[in-house]
């Protein structure tokens, strides 16, 4: 069973669309199920909205999946298990409060070192413990044999020495699970068999795989992380940037169709370029992707929507909003992105701005053209239209040919005029209004 857990905190990244698209195409390829897990229990930083946000980006990427869960709906759970770590001694209720461990963090600061828990309430006294008025958080205790080590499909053996870890917590105060408990416990309990995520969740692995361990559970959960994606400068992509939301590159004129394509791409060996999530499901192996970060290209990108657009059917493209799919394919010659197209066809079939230089010479050819219209007599080839109008007008050399690219394309160049013209003879009388 693979798994996508995105947090609704935030527009989605293209990371975390990254990790979706891979979690699916290996959960195609071995059959075992795919899953979405809403991790909504940080509810200060939850948005409202943006879970189904997720769900339609998805929907739009076609990706599915067999069942839906909401991590808050498990609270339950993560109480339960919290108190059985407990009652069995795994667990640890500690007292410290905020200030404490406030003023030990920055003397572990001022001293140069990483802070780490240092196990102060591990040993308290029944007495200690049953009659403290405070409320007390939940620490899982580290066994002193722990293992913090684990196989990485992509990074091979990944290892932490012991001092990077304390007695996290598990349970706060208010009685709400961290991040690392309800994850460990969710993968558990929703039959997890391999996670792949962010790299940025690698030192994660160790403390969930502890937590799972203390109860008891002893399948065996495969893990992949994936390198981060890097911007042009060679930062790692930040929320901020616009380019790594995916809703900002679907506004912007991609088709997921070429960031599913792309996604796939980066940092990976693939035997072709443009390839369907489909045919991706065929060879699509973890072992090909690099352990180092990867960089995001735009240009790359909208070469690859391009080519997406090409290839697009026809039902696809006027599901894009494309009432002439030809049209749409055409100008890929001239632009990648779909916004970009619409503008370039929409203008064709806009009021001609003609410089006065041309605006007598347009009339007649205008005139001449919806004559040819009228009699339905307008020839297939542009060659032949180009003498039937020089003939009708008189009209030849720039005076000729400037007016009617002018009123053919509303631009004074462009396309290839004997290609569009094939593509737009059926609109002339629309085109020429
Ligand atoms: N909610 C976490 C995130 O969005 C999930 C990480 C994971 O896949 O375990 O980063």
């Amino acid at each position: 069973m693979y798994r996508f857990a995105p947090s609704p905190t935030g527009d989605m990244h293209i990371g975390n669309l990254r990790a979706a698209l891979i979690n699916y195409v290996c959960s195609l390829q071995d059959n075992s199920g795919f899953i979405v897990r809403i991790e909504d229990t940080d509810k200060e930083r939850n948005i409202p909205g943006k879970d189904a946000e997720i769900l339609e980006i998805l929907k739009e990427f076609g990706i599915s999946y067999q069942m839906l869960y909401y991590q808050s709906k498990n609270l339950k759970f993560h109480q339960e298990f919290a108190a059985k770590l407990l009652s069995e001694g795994k667990a640890f209720l500690c007292f410290c409060d905020e200030a404490t461990l406030e003023n030990k963090k920055q003397i572990a600061k001022e001293q140069g070192r990483a802070y780490r828990y240092d196990g102060t309430c591990e040993h308290l006294s029944a007495d200690e413990v049953f009659n403290n008025p405070r409320p007390g958080v939940v620490r899982l205790k580290i066994p002193k044999d722990a293992d913090f080590s684990f196989d990485d499909e992509i990074k091979g053996r990944v290892s932490f020495e012991s001092c990077n870890f304390d007695s996290f917590v598990l349970l706060r105060a208010d009685k709400t699970p961290t991040y690392n408990f309800a994850c460990a416990i969710d993968d558990m309990l929703e039959g997890v068999s391999c996670v792949i995520r962010g790299e940025d969740h690698v030192s994660n692995t160790p403390r969930q795989n502890l937590i799972r361990q203390a109860l008891g559970y002893n399948s065996k959960i495969k893990h992949a992380h994936l390198p981060i994606i890097l911007n042009a400068q060679g930062q790692k992509m930040s929320k901020r940037e616009n380019s790594s939301s995916v809703k900002w590159l679907l506004n912007q004129g991609y088709m997921s169709e070429a960031i599913a394509n792309y996604l796939l791409l980066l940092g990976n060996k693939t035997p072709c370029e443009i390839f369907t999530l489909q045919e991706a499901k065929e060879w699509f192996s973890l072992k090909s992707l690099s352990k180092s970060p990867a960089k995001f290209d735009e240009d790359k990108l909208a070469q690859i929507n391009r080519e997406h657009i090409r290839q697009a059917s026809d039902a696809r493209l006027k599901q894009l909003g494309f009432t002439k799919p030809e049209l749409a394919r055409f100008f890929t010659q001239e632009a990648s992105l779909i916004t970009q197209i619409k503008e370039k066809i929409n203008k064709i079939y806009s009021p001609k701005i003609i410089d006065d230089e041309w605006q007598a010479n347009a009339k007649i050819i205008k005139n001449a053209l919806l004559e040819l219209v009228e009699n339905k007599s307008l020839p297939d080839d542009f060659k032949q239209l180009q003498n039937i109008l020089s003939q009708k007008t008189g009209l030849k050399g720039k005076a000729f040919f400037m007016p009617l690219r002018l009123l053919l394309s509303n631009a004074s160049h462009g396309p290839e005029l004997s290609q569009l013209y094939a593509l737009i003879k059926d609109d002339l009388k629309e085109i020429l209004k």
